[in-house]
């Protein structure tokens, strides 16, 4: 019966409406993910977790405007497990309401610290994710931890991703509306690896585009990615919004971005998301 069940909830991950035999590689992939979901309460209550963060850079004057605050894990045993791995898990074990308040009230502690250094005009982009969107204290929780850092909404950005806003647009909508009365700037990550709804995305009430990197990725060698990412940039323009391109590694893909009006990079080119000291030193030195 539990191997049953284990399948049972392998063929709901790929969707309704499919068959999926029980093998040992999937008992073992299971009791892989129960083990990291318990490691992950652990590393909450005893401080495994971290921050990185990754520059982003104005493409007019090359300054840095703002940074991404990126959560990382050091497994006491199994080493750094890379958050495409304990995000899902979060997210599936409920564990990510804790987990994104931490990394929440993380980044507005370091961005407050960064002040009081001499740091200015540095905005903070946090990742949020499904649930977080849904909590119905979302906007109040936020807003009581900005002024407990003495910071203002506009020091925020928050991510989401497509398809968390696509997924109910109208409740999306409420959420971010609140979330852009207290002045936080909002962000949609990973465009164009979802489904949009170009109605919905009109309506949303959101400033910032993240161009997805498969796109930038390939923009020297993929016409059609090189086509898409133009017109994505051409699109966010008319519709109001501003690019930020993800995954800029190299200085072709960078011309091409900045020939094509993008308002700004982060990527390998510029800096990988470093610990809070280096990334307070390229803030200094850019
Ligand atoms: P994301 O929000 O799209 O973050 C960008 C990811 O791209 C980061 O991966 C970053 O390290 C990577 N990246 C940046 N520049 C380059 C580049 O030039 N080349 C390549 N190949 N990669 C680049 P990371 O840190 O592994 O995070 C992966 C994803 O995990 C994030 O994607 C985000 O969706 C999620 N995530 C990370 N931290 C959090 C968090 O605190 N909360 C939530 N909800 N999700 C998080
Ligand atoms: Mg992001
Ligand atoms: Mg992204």
């Amino acid at each position: 019966m539990r191997n049953a069940d284990t399948a049972m909830y392998h063929a709901k991950e790929h969707g309704r409406n499919n068959v999926q035999y029980f093998t040992s590689a999937l008992n073992a992939a299971a009791s892989e993910r129960l083990e990291l979901e318990n490691d992950l309460h652990q590393a909450l209550r005893n401080n495994q977790l971290h921050l990185h963060y990754q520059p982003q850079i104005r493409a007019h004057d090359g300054k840095v405007f703002g940074v991404e605050a990126l959560a990382r894990w050091r497994h006491p045993v199994l080493g750094d497990i890379p958050p495409l791995k304990f995000i899902p898990i979060a997210e599936e074990s409920g564990l990510i309401e804790a987990l994104g308040g931490w990394v929440m009230e993380e980044a507005c502690r370091q961005l407050s610290a960064w002040r009081a250094q001499g740091v200015e005009g540095i905005r903070m982009a946090v990742n949020l994710s499904a649930q977080q969107l849904r909590e119905p204290g979302l906007v109040q929780n936020v807003d009581t931890l900005l002024k407990r850092h003495g910071l203002k909404g506009s020091d925020l950005e928050l991510e989401i991703t497509e398809s968390v806003a696509m997924g109910n647009p109208e409740r999306a909508i409420v959420q971010l509306q609140g979330l852009r009365n207290i002045g936080i700037q909002l962000a949609i990550d990973d465009f164009g690896t979802g489904y949009s709804s170009l109605a919905y995305l009109k309506r949303l009430p959101i400033q910032v585009l993240k161009l997805d990197r498969t796109f930038v990725r390939d923009i020297e060698t993929d016409p059609s990615d090189a086509e898409i990412s133009a017109a994505t940039l051409a699109l966010a323009h008319n519709l109001g919004l501003k690019v930020t391109a993800e995954g800029v590694e190299t200085e072709a893909q960078r011309d091409y971005l900045i020939q094509h009006q993008c308002d700004f990079m982060q990527g390998f080119l510029f800096s990988k998301p470093l610990p809070a000291e280096e990334a307070l030193k390229f803030i200094l030195e850019r």
